[in-house]
C-alpha cells in the first residue's frame, strides 16, 4: 500500500472516530457501532452510488430510506436549488406567499388522484416532514368533526394492523410495528386497529383478492361497532413498508372508500413511501380508481433533497375550518412551513418525471427486477418474492417454508446487510424481509449488481 492509500484510509477512520465522538444515529443501538453494525462514511453522491473518501462506491438499494427518487446529488434538482437560495431562501408562511409554494400546491393537486363523481382534493397544507404530515391529517379529520359540533366528540381513529406513520407521538399512535411502538405505548392515543389487507397472512389457498374482501368485512364489523367514535381511518395504500413491504390487493382500497362514506369518516392515504411512482403509478390510490378525503406526501416529494411534506385535502374539509372565530381555524404550524427551497427541489423533481418519462421507464426497470427476482426466489431459504412496482421484497425462513422463523440469534436481517454491504450494495432488510427499493435511475448493470450481491447476502446469512 502506497502512503497515498493510507492517507485516504485514514480519512475514512477519521470520519467514523469523529462520527461516534458526537453523533446519536437515528434508529440505532449506538452499542453496535462500530464492531456489531460497520458505519459508512459517504463522501459524496453520484446517481444510485454513494461515494466514500476512498472513492469505493456502494450501491444505494433503498433510496437513503425511500427518500431518493432520480440519483443522489442529481444536477438539475441541485441546480433548482441553487437558483431559489440566491433568490429566496425562506419566509413566513403566515400571512406571506412565495411562487414554490403556489406553484408546487398547483401541480400536486393537478397530479392528485380522482375518482369519477367526487370532488377533488383542492388545498395542500405544508409540514415539515412525513410524521408530521401524518399529525396534520390526524388533527384536521379531528378538529372537523368539533368544528361540527359532533357530540359525543369523535376522538378515535381507525389504523391497520402492522401500519406506520411515523414516530412523533401521534403517528406513533396510528403505528402498528410493535419495536417501534410498543416502548411508547403508555403515552399513545389507543386507535382501532384493524386487520391488515396483507396477502401475505391469506390461508394457503385464498387468493390476495379474497383475503382483502375478508378484511373490508372485518373493518366494516369494527366501524359498525364504533360508530360515532371514529373521525377517519388512516392506511398506507397498496404497500405497509415499514410493516415488511407487505401487499395486498386495491379491492381492499376500493372497499375502504365505499365504508368510509357510508359512515362519514375520512380517509386519510399515506402516500409518503409509496407516492411519486414507488408502485408503478404516481400514487398508490390511483391503482384502486380511489380518492382520499386526506393524502400525505413526504419522502420523494423533493426528490430526496430536502425534507417536507404536504397534505392534500378536499374543499369539504377545508369549509369545516372557514368561520369567524380564530379557533375554528386550523391553527398547527411548523416554523419552516412551505419552505421555499423544499418547494422547489419538489418542483424540479416533477420537472423530471415528465422531461424523462420516468414513469414509463420505471415500467422496464421494474420488469427487470422482476426478472432478476425470479432467480433469487429460487434460492432456499426465500419463501417468496413479492413486487409492487419498484418495490421487491424477499420473505426467508429457515427451511424455505412459510410460518418458521429464524432463531433471532442467527442475526439474519444484520448478517445480510453486512455481506451486502461488503460486496457494495446498501441492503437495510427490515428483520428477515429483505427489499429492494432502488433511486428511478438504476440501470441495468447496477440491477444486476444488486441481484448478485443479494443472492450472495441470503446465502451466507442464512448458512
Ligand atoms: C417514513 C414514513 C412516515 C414518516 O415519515 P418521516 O419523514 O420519517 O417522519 C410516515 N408514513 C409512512 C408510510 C412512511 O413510510
Amino acid at each position: 500500500m502506497s502512503t497515498h492509500d493510507g492517507a485516504i484510509l485514514d480519512e475514512a477512520a477519521r470520519w467514523r472516530s469523529r462520527d461516534l465522538a458526537v453523533l446519536w444515529h437515528p434508529c440505532t443501538q449506538m452499542r453496535e457501532h462500530p464492531d456489531v453494525l460497520p458505519l459508512l462514511p459517504v463522501a459524496r453522491g453520484e446517481g444510485a452510488w454513494l461515494v466514500g473518501h476512498d472513492g469505493r462506491r456502494t450501491l444505494d438499494a433503498v433510496s437513503s430510506w425511500w427518500t431518493n427518487l432520480h440519483g443522489h446529488a442529481e444536477p438539475r434538482i441541485a441546480a433548482a436549488l441553487a437558483r431559489q437560495a440566491a433568490t429566496l431562501e425562506q419566509v413566513i408562511l403566515a400571512g406571506c406567499s412565495h411562487p414554490p409554494a403556489v406553484e408546487l400546491a398547483e401541480r400536486l393537486l393537478a397530479i392528485a388522484p380522482r375518482q369519477p363523481g367526487r370532488p377533488p382534493l383542492s388545498k395542500v397544507f405544508y409540514a415539515d416532514n412525513g410524521s408530521a404530515g401524518v399529525e396534520v391529517a390526524l388533527k384536521m379529520a379531528f378538529h372537523w368533526f368539533r368544528n361540527r359540533g359532533d357530540e359525543p366528540r369523535r376522538t378515535r381513529f381507525v389504523a391497520l394492523q402492522n401500519g406506520y406513520h411515523g414516530e412523533t407521538l401521534g403517528a406513533l399512535s396510528v403505528t402498528d410495528v410493535p419495536l417501534y411502538r410498543r416502548t411508547y405505548a403508555p403515552l399513545l392515543l389507543e386507535p382501532v386497529f384493524a386487520p391488515s389487507p396483507d396477502a401475505w397472512l391469506a390461508p394457503a389457498g385464498q387468493s390476495a383478492e379474497g383475503f382483502a374482501e375478508d378484511a373490508a368485512d372485518a373493518l366494516a364489523h369494527l366501524l359498525d361497532e364504533h360508530a360515532g367514535e371514529v373521525c377517519a381511518i388512516v392506511l398506507e395504500p397498496l404497500v405497509q413498508c415499514a410493516g415488511g413491504m407487505r401487499m395486498h390487493h386495491p379491492a381492499y382500497l376500493r372497499r375502504v372508500r365505499e365504508l368510509c362514506d357510508v359512515h362519514g369518516i375520512f380517509l386519510i392515504a399515506d402516500e409518503i413511501a409509496v407516492g411519486f411512482g414507488r408502485t408503478g403509478t404516481m400514487f398508490a390510490c390511483e391503482q384502486a380508481g380511489i380518492q382520499p378525503d386526506l393524502m400525505c406526501l413526504s419522502k420523494g416529494l423533493t426528490g430526496g433533497f430536502l425534507p417536507l411534506a404536504a397534505v392534500l385535502a378536499t374543499d369539504a374539509i377545508y369549509e369545516g375550518f372557514l368561520d369567524d372565530s380564530r379557533e375554528r381555524a386550523f391553527l398547527h404550524s411548523h416554523s419552516y412551513t412551505g419552505n421555499p427551497l423544499a418547494c422547489a427541489a419538489a418542483l424540479a423533481s416533477l420537472d423530471i418525471f415528465e422531461a424523462d418519462g420516468v414513469l414509463e421507464r420505471n415500467r422496464a426497470t421494474a420488469a427487470r427486477m422482476g426478472g432478476l427476482a425470479h432467480e433469487i426466489a429460487a434460492l432456499p431459504h426465500v419463501v417468496e418474492a413479492r413486487q409492487c412496482g419498484m418495490i421487491v421484497a424477499f420473505e426467508l425462513a429457515p427451511d424455505g417454508r412459510r410460518g418458521t422463523r429464524f432463531d433471532p440469534a442467527r442475526q439474519v436481517g444484520l448478517r445480510a446487510y453486512r455481506a451486502a454491504l461488503e460486496r457494495g450494495v446498501l441492503l437495510r432488510p427490515l428483520g428477515e424481509v429483505l427489499y429492494w427499493m432502488p433511486p428511478y435511475c438504476i440501470d441495468a448493470a447496477q440491477l444486476d449488481l444488486l441481484a448478485n450481491v443479494t443472492a450472495h447476502a441470503i446465502r451466507e446469512a442464512t448458512t
